[in-house]
């Protein structure tokens, strides 16, 4: 990023809650606890800024990322070149539409309004907290709203997008655009809206149709779906949650155990011993680690079993 890029950066940002940031390490924001640097970071705590950060870096000609709670991404040891963009304040915020925490009887259910950058796991408990029900199954998924959106997310059999009723997103020019969820298309742990993955545009908040439960009902079916995750995961160690999706009618996880790879190591990335769709970083791995480990795993699942492993990881 040249100078006067930065300096632009620094004067328009110069009064925002958190300060511009440059050439800043990835791996502490990533799950993985590895990664490049990103030429410059921030986080932003207001739509209003968003926007007006979306169209200076669209007339300065920079590239932009969203991230969320870095759970499914890996920065390449290369670095990104543009601007990182976290989502805070009025941005990772819970409310029903209304606005006043009240319950807004809609049709059938709840209509709530859910940041991008909240955590799923604030969400779940304002809900839980409400007596709102249908998310129950993202317990234990450690990412945000807006990650959870771009990814659809699922486990279980359920995913995000089941009740997701609409987003508000800023699109790579600063415009505010609100899409009805019959306008994006969800699919497993992709969701495209006219014909393009999200990444062009940062989902600001998402609305989600609830239904009404009882509060305890809804803390014990969470706690159901979080001990299900227990003794299947890995625990305690840096992962991406799976590294790879599943192929069409198999397991990733199966495929690789199978192939013999679990423990196999690349410098500090190792398959993990626990779950073969999780790679970990045992300690000091870099992403070229992580990477060479992915492309080793790809290439010995696709020699025996003629499957080919995509990522479900982002690679940055
Ligand atoms: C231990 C563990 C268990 C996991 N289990 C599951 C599981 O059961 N099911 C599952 O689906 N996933 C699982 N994951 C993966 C991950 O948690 C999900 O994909 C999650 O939804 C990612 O959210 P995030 O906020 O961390 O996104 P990030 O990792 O920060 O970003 C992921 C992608 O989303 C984009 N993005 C982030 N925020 C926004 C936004 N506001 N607008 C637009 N794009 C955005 C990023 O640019 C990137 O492309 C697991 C991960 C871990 C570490």
């Amino acid at each position: 990023m040249k100078r006067q890029q930065r300096e632009e950066l620094v004067a328009l940002t110069k009064n925002w809650p958190s300060a511009m940031c440059f050439d800043v390490p990835m791996a502490s924001y990533s799950t993985l606890r590895a990664g490049g640097r990103a030429a410059a970071f921030i986080d932003i705590h207001g739509l209003a800024e968003l926007q007006a950060l979306l169209g200076q870096l669209h007339e300065q000609g920079l590239v932009f990322r969203v991230i969320g709670r870095g759970s499914n991404i890996l920065v390449t040891d290369k670095g990104f070149p543009g601007v990182m963009i976290r989502l805070k304040g009025e941005l990772a915020r819970v409310a029903s539409v209304a606005g006043s925490g009240r319950r807004v009887p809609e049709e059938d259910g709840a209509l709530i309004n859910a940041g991008g950058g909240c955590s799923l796991a604030s969400f779940l408990s304002w809900c839980t907290k409400q007596g709102l029900s249908g998310l129950e199954f993202m317990a234990g998924i450690p990412g945000s709203v807006g990650g959870a959106v771009r990814m659809n997310a699922g486990a279980l059999g359920g995913e995000i997008g089941d009740r997701l009723h609409s987003v508000e997103c800023v699109d790579g020019s600063g415009s505010l655009i609100r899409v009805p969820r019959a306008e994006l298309r969800l699919s497993y742990r992709k969701a495209e809206l006219a014909g393009k993955e999200l990444d062009g545009v940062i989902v600001a908040s998402a609305c989600f149709r609830m239904q009404p439960g009882v509060q305890e009902e809804i803390r014990s079916r969470c706690a159901g779906f979080l001990a299900q995750r227990k003794g299947k995961q890995p625990a305690g160690v840096a992962s991406a949650g799976s590294f790879f999706k599943n192929p069409v009618g198999d397991a990733a996880g199966r495929l690789i155990e199978a192939a013999g790879l679990k423990g196999h190591r690349c410098g500090g990335a190792m398959v993990s011993p626990v779950h073969a769709n999780f790679i970990v970083n045992t300690g000091k791995s870099s992403a070229t680690d992580i990477l060479t480990l992915m492309e080793q795993v790809q290439e010995t699942v696709l020699q025996k079993f003629a499957v080919s492993l995509e990522p479900e990881v982002e690679i940055i």
